[in-house]
This record gives structure tokens, sequence and C-alpha cells, in this order.
């Protein structure tokens, strides 16, 4: 507890009526002050993030097990139909995903070439500000968290977001998940769901599902407050593009082209 008001009207009290100062540090020491530095939590010292090697994935070309992968593991449901997709890694034309990076002498083909899309875990999320329930919520590690329980389906942070990366059951899920994975919630219908950079792995100690599926060893995962780790090598010595960096949601995936 902070120093109260009527505690500082008590010294002033004290003072004023002629009493000397000691007194009135002795009812300081007594007030219960804040532990000056807060425990380190349990995500201290990490901010987690991604950058996906545009080259190294357009080397197998309509590789998709990165995909597969996450949500195999993370039971998303296929509904079979592109306005239901339910998404939490995607795909769209580099044109479309970058087109101020877009010119006339780039390598045949490449504007066509799929990137690979995912929540950016962004520093300054605007999807969490317009939550009602506070269903979404940032960590302190970056992870941009979905309480799947608490969300009241008013899709108010799909409208926040302004990469498309959350995505709405319009319908029960649950009959369109082809294997369900027992290990991990699925979804009910009227709630919103993305991705969440695999952090029930990451408590294991695993990398992402679909970093460890990336025969090409495209994605690269890791902490970018180690200044040793492969990312941090990575975002170094390579020229980096981010999704609309303009808007100031500082995103926490990155793009080696
Ligand atoms: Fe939120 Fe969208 Fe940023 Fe993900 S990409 S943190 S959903 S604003």
């Amino acid at each position: 507890m902070g120093i109260e008001r009527r505690t500082l009207l008590k010294v002033a009290g004290l003072i004023l009526a002629g009493f000397t100062i000691k007194p009135a540090i002795d009812v300081l020491s007594k007030v219960d002050l804040p532990d000056p530095l807060p425990t380190p939590g349990p995500f201290a010292n990490k901010r987690w993030a991604m950058a996906v090697d545009l080259k190294k994935c357009w080397s197998l070309e309509g590789c998709k097990d990165c995909i597969e992968a996450c949500h195999r593991i993370h039971n998303v449901p296929d509904f079979g139909h592109p306005k239901e997709e339910i998404k939490w890694i995607f795909q769209a034309p580099f044109q479309t995903v970058f087109p101020e990076h877009e010119h006339e002498f780039m390598e045949e083909g490449a504007p066509e070439k799929p990137v690979m899309l995912l929540c950016n875990q962004c520093d300054s999320p605007p999807c969490i500000r317009y939550c009602p329930t506070k269903a979404t919520w940032r960590r302190e590690d970056g992870i941009v968290m979905m309480d799947f329980h608490r969300c009241i389906g008013c899709r108010y942070c799909m409208a926040g977001c302004p990469y498309g990366s959350r995505s709405f059951n319009w319908r029960d899920p649950r009959p369109f998940i082809k294997k369900p994975n027992l290990e991990f919630p699925t979804r009910t219908r009227g709630v919103v769901e993305k991705c969440n950079f695999c952090e029930e792995r990451l408590a294991q100690g695993l990398l992402p599902a679909c970093v460890e599926a990336c025969k090409e060893k495209g994605l690269i995962f890791g902490n970018l407050k180690d200044p040793k780790s492969e990312i941090r090598k990575a975002l170094q010595n390579r020229f980096i593009l981010q999704r609309q960096p303009e808007l100031g949601t500082k995103p926490k995936v990155y793009y080696i082209l």
C-alpha cells in the first residue's frame, strides 16, 4: 500500500502542532511502502518474435507444412468455405501484403508468390483496446493472448486489427475439426480466435509448431531480448520487411527478403 492521504495529513498535523520532525518520521516509518523493484514474473526478459525467410519459403512451391501443423495442434476447423475460414496461419500474395515493395524488376512471379501471415503479436496492439471484456491482452513477453471463455463474440477486436489476423466462428467449429487434439481447447460458435505464438508449447520449452514443421528452416523464432539469439542475428544481417509499420503497431513478425 502506498502512503495514504490520511497518513500525510496526520504527519502534517503533528508538525503543525509543534512536534519535532522525529515523531513525524516515526509515523512515516510505520507506513507500508511499495517494493521499489517489482518481482520479475515468468515472462520477464523475454520478447518473442518470428522472422519468415521468404526465399526459403518460396523454395518449396505449394508447401503448407507450417499451416497444417499449426491448425492440427490448435484444433482449427476447416469449414470448407473461404468466407468462414479460421486463420491462425494464412497466405496472401506478396503484391497484396507488401504493395510498396513490388517493382517491375522483381524476380519473375515473385509478386504473386504467397507470404505466410499470422498474428503479428504487436507491441502496441490496437485489437486489445477494443475488447470490452478483456478477453484479449498482451503478456509481458509480448504474446497477445485470448481467453476463449471470456470472448462474447462482439468482434470489436477484429475491427481493431488492421492485419485481418483474427477469425470468428460463425458456426460450431467442433464438427469441422478433422482430428481433435485433446490437449488444446476447442472453441464454440460466436468466439474469436487467432495465433498465440504457441504459448502452450513455449511453456514446455518447445518451439512453435510451425517453426518445427518447416523443412526449409524458413521460420526463425526466438527471444529479441537475447542479443545472441538466432532471431537477433537474422534481423541484423538481412533486409527486413514488416507489415504496415507506419501504423505504429510495432509488429513482431518480420519478413526477410
Ligand atoms: Fe492484434 Fe492484429 Fe496485432 Fe495480432 S496482428 S496483435 S490481432 S492487432
